[in-house]
């Protein structure tokens, strides 16, 4: 690498001499310059105040020379300076220009490939079964609602009518939240056990006629095996009008369930309880397998248990008489089936846990 050289003497000739060392070594420095930070250390290396080349050259050509070359020396150095700034600035926009075509060469997209293909999402079996039911209300003309997963104890127990020591209360069933002991039963706070909640909150939100289905996520306290799970999914319907009456309820769900799983598909009614329906029924449906000869997964029966519905109590109603809920006035009914249920029962998956393992290779079948 160049080295500004001592001068042995100051005469004219010895010092064309050393500017033309200089200046050739100047113009391949500068030709060799790539890049920004090539030219950044080009440019200290010439112009540094500390050390750099013209530094030096000010040092041991001007400073060193004798009084009476001083003026002489003194001019060719000021024109070095010009020089090398001028050819330092040059190299910039060359190393600048180098960078932006690198980069542009980098970025340069060839629209001939085929391109990456991403791996296009599906819905999740169980969200995809909680629409489909949700469509079949929708095209009866229900509308769609929704309510919070923490709940209190008024909306989740209270307001539908569970009797104080009803055991879905008990802490094997409820998820509830700790801390709460200094507040009265009814407003301490718990996971909803069910979606019938959101009947509450509908109707104080809106008076009669209501149509409305509520899809959701609900929660126990069990533990999770082939069949249980501690999270799953609810769809709820509410109907409350003036002259609702069961063979309403069993005309909309024998509907729905047709409209659900094929026109051939029969429903049963078995009497049942809830505390916020009376008359309760259990809805079955006949079997997906076997159409209802009789087989394991109907244990021979021919039936599969999948929802449940009843006409709205009328103890119900007292809670938001307020509102327009006059027990002797409107009548109604409510039904709610458990989401995942239903999506084994249609895809034929034995275990729950498969969906919410997140095993693409489960998950792939759904595609
Ligand atoms: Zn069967």
């Amino acid at each position: 690498m160049y080295q500004v050289p001592k001068l042995a003497d100051h005469s004219a000739a010895a010092l064309d001499a050393a500017v033309r060392e200089l200046l050739a070594a100047l113009e391949a420095e500068a030709a060799a310059v790539a890049g920004e930070n090539e030219w950044r250390a080009f440019r200290d290396r010439w112009m540094a105040r500390k050390n750099g080349v013209l530094t030096q050259v000010n040092d041991l050509w001007l400073k060193a020379a004798p009084g009476p070359a001083k003026r002489e020396v003194g001019q060719r150095v000021n024109q070095l300076n010009k020089q090398v700034e001028e050819r330092v600035e040059a190299a910039k926009e060359r190393a600048s220009g180098a960078a932006t075509s690198s980069k542009l060469a980098g970025e340069r997209v060839d629209v001939t490939l085929p391109g990456t293909r991403r791996p296009l999402g599906v819905e999740h079996p169980v969200i995809r079964t909680m629409n489909e039911i949700v469509r079949v209300f929708q095209r009866m003309g229900y509308s769609v609602g929704e309510g919070p997963e923490v709940e209190t104890d008024y909306y989740n127990f209270e307001a539908l009518n569970f009797p104080p020591n009803h055991p879905a209360r008990d802490t094997q069933d409820t998820v509830f939240l700790a801390g709460q002991e200094k507040k009265q039963q009814r407003d301490r706070l718990l996971l909803r056990t069910h979606t019938s909640p959101v009947q509450i909150h509908v109707m104080e939100q809106q008076p009669p006629p209501v149509r409305i289905v509520i899809p959701g996520k609900v929660y126990r306290h069990d533990t999770p095996d082939a069949t249980h799970s501690p999270v799953f999914h609810q769809v709820e319907g509410l109907v409350v009008d003036t002259n609702i009456t069961f063979r309403d309820l069993k005309g909309t769900l024998d509907h729905a369930m047709k409209a659900l799983f094929g026109a051939s598909m029969k429903t049963r009614f078995f009497p049942s309880f809830f505390p916020f329906t009376e008359p309760s029924a259990d809805v079955a449906v006949s079997c997906f397998k076997c159409g209802g000869k009789g087989c394991r997964l109907c244990k021979m029966s021919g039936w599969i248990e999948l929802l449940g519905a009843g006409m709205v109590d009328p103890n119900v109603y007292e809670f938001v008489r307020k509102n327009g809920y006059d027990p002797a006035k409107v009548s109604g009914f409510a039904f709610g089936m458990g989401v995942e249920r239903i999506a084994m029962a249609i895809y034929g998956i034995d275990d729950i846990q498969l969906l919410y393992s997140g095993d693409v290779r489960f998950l792939e079948q759904f595609a």
